[in-house]
């Protein structure tokens, strides 16, 4: 159950996303979560929830782009998805090698309302 503190890392970078744009708070965030993280989109919304309560990031819309698994063949030099239970290249059979794509796991892009333009207080 790594997602806690991952979760609670991408909550910092929101609220300073947040502070540093002087908005007013975080209305929707962008996450891109790599196939090989093991992480489980399910739990990083609901520790979100829990973790942005009370903070400028409190109702946040998470939007979570998971990205597949793939592995490169030594042989076509291409990448290929990884196969359920397999590390064969659909293509020869040859087995692949991993590669970095699966292992994401950052923000894409902090949606802010900005207070700036509103300033309706007087
Ligand atoms: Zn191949």
């Amino acid at each position: 159950m790594h997602e806690y503190g991952l979760t609670k890392g991408i909550v910092k970078i929101m609220l300073k996303a947040a502070d540093e744009h002087q908005a007013l708070r975080v209305t929707g965030a962008r996450l891109v979560v790599g196939e090989n993280t093991s992480i489980i989109p399910g739990s990083v919304q609901l520790y979100f929830d829990q973790i942005a309560k009370g903070t400028k990031a409190e109702g946040a819309v998470l939007s979570i782009r998971t990205v597949k698994a793939e592995m490169r063949c030594p042989l076509c030099e291409t990448n290929f998805i990884r196969p359920r239970f397999s590390f064969e290249c659909p293509a020869c059979g040859t087995l692949g090698n991993p590669t970095q794509i699966g292992n994401e796991f950052y923000l894409e892009s902090v949606e802010l309302e900005d207070g700036k333009e509103e300033g309706g207080i007087p």
